[in-house]
């Protein structure tokens, strides 16, 4: 029978009457825990497989882009290649049959609808000719998939259900709840930037398009909800203009600090503001962000659309009007 009292006593109030094991008497709360390893579940989706793998708006070292593949394995979610391979495929053919989580068949189908029925053939045919070869080429990666299994039931299920049974003496019941919840809340703050943060927010940067800036899915998402940003510089490794909610962002600029992060690409204020000025909806507050490790020239604008188009077909500006497109073309 489903407690919903054992629920509260993780997400409410701390274990301070349960007897402690490994921590006597418990150092923390749950409630830190429980949230510190969903946030290791987020980054390795937002850092890693978004930022990394998807969009290689930075390069890692290896033991950066081991432990990113180990905070992907706590999320649960796919493999590297798929979710890479569906990401690129979502920003080449935003909005289109082609999109795996099309948020133009509504907010259900953008959120988990489209994990639950047959994928759309065009999202086949053309998932099948996005190159992977640069993620396939990764030895973490190769090392991931070739564990995945392994490596999901360890790091999403086992650990998180032992931690509060043998560090604070926490029943197993609680435990496995928490465990599922946490992986319950994770999986639908993911979802909300394919769905809410393609239909609510504006569009400073490119009211053409549908993605927008959306705070409370960056708040809830560490970043990823500056959308509309996103969707016209997917190189750029803060996947916005600024930093603000946007958690990924400093969380990276820590492993700048020790050069496990390097390479960094960074829209320049410059190429922001054309941007924002030729298409823009007229809601964007400046032109400018106070700090970048690579600046990104407009020449370099192009040459970095051209290069996507060839490697990854990850390239947002689809619009065939754009004196860029036609210059890039
Ligand atoms: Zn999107
Ligand atoms: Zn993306």
């Amino acid at each position: 029978m489903f407690r919903t009292d054992a629920l509260l006593q993780v997400c409410v109030r701390p274990t301070v009457n349960k007897p402690a094991k490994l921590l006597q008497p418990p150092v923390v709360g749950a409630q830190p825990v429980v949230y510190v390893y969903a946030q290791i579940g987020g980054l390795g989706v937002t850092a890693g497989v978004h930022r990394l793998w998807s969009h290689r708006a930075y390069k890692a070292r290896r033991p950066l882009r081991y432990l990113l593949a180990v905070f992907f394995s706590v999320a649960g979610q796919n493999t590297i290649l798929n979710w890479v391979r569906d990401h690129r495929v979502h920003h080449k053919f935003t909005e289109t049959d082609a999109d795996p989580h099309n948020a133009k068949r509504g907010f259900f189908f953008a959120h988990c609808g489209w994990l639950l029925q047959r994928k759309h053939p065009d999202v086949y045919s053309q998932g099948a000719k996005v190159d992977l070869s640069d993620v396939e080429s990764d030895p973490v990666v190769q090392w991931h998939t070739r564990n995945f299994r392994l490596l999901k039931f360890i790091f999403c299920l086992v650990v998180p259900t032992l931690i509060p049974v043998y560090c604070w003496g926490e029943t197993w019941t609680i435990a496995v709840v928490t465990c599922v919840t946490r992986l319950v809340i994770l999986i639908n703050l993911t979802w909300l930037v394919n769905s809410a943060a393609h239909l609510y927010g504006t569009h400073p940067y490119d009211k053409r398009i549908n993605p927008t800036e959306n705070a409370l899915v960056s708040a809830l998402s560490n970043g990823e909800g500056w959308h509309n940003y996103h969707h016209i510089f997917p190189w750029d490794y803060k996947a916005s203009e600024h930093k603000y909610l946007n958690f990924t962002t400093v969380f990276l600029d820590q492993f700048v600090r020790i050069g496990w992060a390097y390479d960094l690409k960074s829209a320049s204020p410059d190429l922001v503001a054309r941007v924002a000025l030729r298409h823009g909806d007229g809601s964007h507050p400046k032109h400018g962000v106070e700090e970048h490790f690579q600046e990104v020239p407009y020449d370099e604008y192009l040459r970095i659309l051209k290069d996507d188009d060839e490697l990854t077909g990850v390239r947002d500006l689809h619009n065939a009007e754009d004196p860029t497109r036609q210059r890039v073309a």
